[in-house]
């Protein structure tokens, strides 16, 4: 029995629509959970269709028994990750699987390119060199996602530990280096040329491969400090890129618009990082901001304790918390939302949370957190509007940001120059939670500890916010 092609086009497009519709609910903290659900629906109905085909055809890029078997592997390999993975280390996850996503596509490819070139078949409906461009263009984009994700995790993890030794991951960018991924990318491009000429030199294809691999490194190596976002968006956007060219290849229409839609949405983000970083995509790709030396703070400040922290809270009107990294390492959110229910409920304090575009280490990380505490989406307030009102709030209470509101980005210098920071200097009272006086992220030493009307609260998130809670309800 034949299967209907109609009905196959039906399924792939209620698929489609299903993900346009769960990237829409994406767009908003509190429609997020559902457009999540529908994504995952769609994915089901895709691959519900393309297992129909199988049964009812027994047609189809793989067999039945490869596409059950993978699928089960892969769930369960996702399942023990996901269920293995510490909250911290989430971002990591992420960057992997997007370099997963590019390597999937590129094995497809490469598996194409192999079968191609043994059975030297042209697939249905495509110019011969249109293909090889595909597979080409698949490969390059794949490959060099897979391994510019595999050194983004490490970066953002901050090493590896081989064999009990941890080494840092570098940050490496001569003024050469510019020139030699340019010189690469060509020849990429030339092969992926020749290729298309001349389809079945399978040389070419690993040529091909091997340095993509290596502008994947090369295009993260030089990228340290703040501007990482930058880079992890990008990446998940290539990995779009790779499927939907992947999908020209096998000629399936739902690979190519799930693929362009996450190459989209991946480029929207990466613009709204660079915004965010207040650069432009070609600086934080060709023009290397440093990072990642970590300056070495010779300072020194005397630690406050919750006790002298919650008599400055007293009667306190409004009051802005900054969270950053550090509230997801002390996993503080809950401890922080009850830090504001106490004010609340103790002098009718009004709480709010300002949120930088790159706080913690993904993007929305703080959102994530502070939803899964129950705070009002209402309170979490982006950086350019919630900027205003720290010169009219008593306290600003910083609990594990760094970066983020490290004065020095104002400065033309340094790895944080010209990112706009979240003004909590400009609070009456700044109070400071985190372990000690060290660098943040991108290592630039934080002059706004040193203040004389900033309060540090050394020790760790949850137990500095938890005594605070207490001394505030003992006050
Ligand atoms: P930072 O990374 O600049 O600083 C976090 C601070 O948290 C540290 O200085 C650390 O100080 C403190 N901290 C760590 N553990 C704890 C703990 N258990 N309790 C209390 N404090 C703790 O944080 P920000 O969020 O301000 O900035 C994020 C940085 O990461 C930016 O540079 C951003 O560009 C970068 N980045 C962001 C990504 C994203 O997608 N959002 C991705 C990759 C990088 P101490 O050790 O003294 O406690």
């Amino acid at each position: 029995m034949a299967f209907d092609p109609a009905l196959l086009d039906l399924g792939y497009l209620l698929a489609a629509c299903l993900f346009v519709f769960g990237l829409k609910g994406l767009g908003h903290p509190r429609t997020a959970p559902r457009g999540n659900a529908l994504g995952a629906l769609g994915m089901g109905v895709a691959v519900l269709t393309t297992l129909a085909v199988l049964a009812v055809d027994g047609t189809g890029v793989i067999g039945p028994e490869l596409l059950v078997g993978g699928i089960a592997l892969g769930s369960l390999i996702g399942w023990i990750m996901a269920v293995r993975v510490e909250m911290t280390q989430m971002p990591e996850m992420v960057a992997l699987f997007n370099g997963f996503g590019g390597a999937a596509s590129a094995l497809v490819a490469l598996s194409e390119v192999v079968g191609r070139v043994t059975t030297n078949t042209i697939p249905d409906g495509f110019e011969l060199w249109v293909a090889w461009i595909a597979i080409g263009a698949s490969a390059l984009v794949g490959w060099s996602t897979l391994t510019g994700s595999v050194l983004a995790m490490f970066k953002l993890a901050g090493g590896v530990s081989i064999f009990g030794r941890w080494i840092s991951t570098p940050t490496w960018g001569p003024p050469w280096l510019n020139a030699v991924k340019a010189l690469l990318t060509v020849a990429v491009v030339g092969l992926i040329g020749m290729s298309a000429t001349s389809p079945g030199d399978l040389s070419l294809v690993w040529w091909i491969v091997g340095l993509s691999c290596v502008l994947g490194v090369l295009l993260v190596i030089p990228i340290g400090g703040a501007d990482m976002p930058v880079v992890v968006s990008l990446l998940n956007s290539m990995s779009g890129l790779a499927a939907a060219f992947t999908g020209f290849i096998l000629n399936n229409s739902v690979l190519i618009v799930a693929g362009s839609l996450v190459g989209a949405s991946g480029l929207i983000l990466t613009f709204i990082m660079c915004k965010a970083m207040n650069r432009t995509l070609f600086d934080v790709i060709f023009k290397s901001f440093g990072g990642g030396g970590k300056e070495r703070v010779t300072r020194t400040k005397v630690g406050s304790d919750p006790d002298e922290v919650a008599m400055i809270l007293d009667g306190a009107q409004k009051v802005i918390v900054v969270p950053g990294y550090g509230m997801a390492v002390s996993q503080s959110q809950h401890a922080v939302r009850e830090f504001a229910d106490i004010l609340a409920e103790k002098y009718g304090t009004e709480v709010l949370y300002a949120i930088h575009p790159v706080a913690g280490r993904m993007p929305g990380h703080m959102n994530v957190l502070l939803a899964e505490a129950s705070v009002p989406y209402e309170k979490q307030i982006e950086m350019d509007e919630i900027n205003a009102e720290f010169a009219d709030c008593d306290v600003a209470l910083i609990i594990g940001a760094n970066d983020t509101v490290n004065p020095a980005a104002r400065t033309g210098e340094g790895p944080l120059a010209g990112m706009p920071i979240i003004d909590a200097d400009q609070a009456p009272t700044v109070v400071i939670v985190k372990r000690s006086l060290s660098v943040g992220y991108a290592g630039v030493d934080n002059d706004l500890f040193f203040m004389d009307k900033t309060m540090m609260l050394f020790g760790d998130g949850k137990a500095m916010m938890t005594g605070l809670n207490a001394a505030l309800k003992e006050s």
